[in-house]
């Protein structure tokens, strides 16, 4: 859906105006957003389910395949170890 090169073009030029906008602690927090955006749009992408948008940390349960929050301990369908 995303062209590549759009998204480096739009990269560069966000990351150009923050630069000047707001210097090089700007540019370092526009990085850090594509990298979550990223993240988050690699894991939906794999994921089949596609979220709300606010599910940042997820991962599913190897034994069930319930999505459950990254940082617990088991699952709270099949109540496994994640
Ligand atoms: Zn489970």
């Amino acid at each position: 859906m995303e062209n590549p090169l759009v998204a480096a073009g739009a990269l560069v030029t966000v990351a150009g105006l923050s630069l000047l906008v707001a210097g090089p602690l700007g540019l370092v927090f526009v990085g850090v957003l594509f990298l979550v955006a990223g993240v988050v749009g690699a894991k939906e992408g794999d994921g089949g389910t596609v979220g709300s948008g606010g599910d940042a940390a997820k991962t599913n349960c190897p034994h069930c395949g319930a999505r459950n929050d990254a940082d617990a301990d088991a699952c709270h369908h099949c109540e496994e170890g994640l």
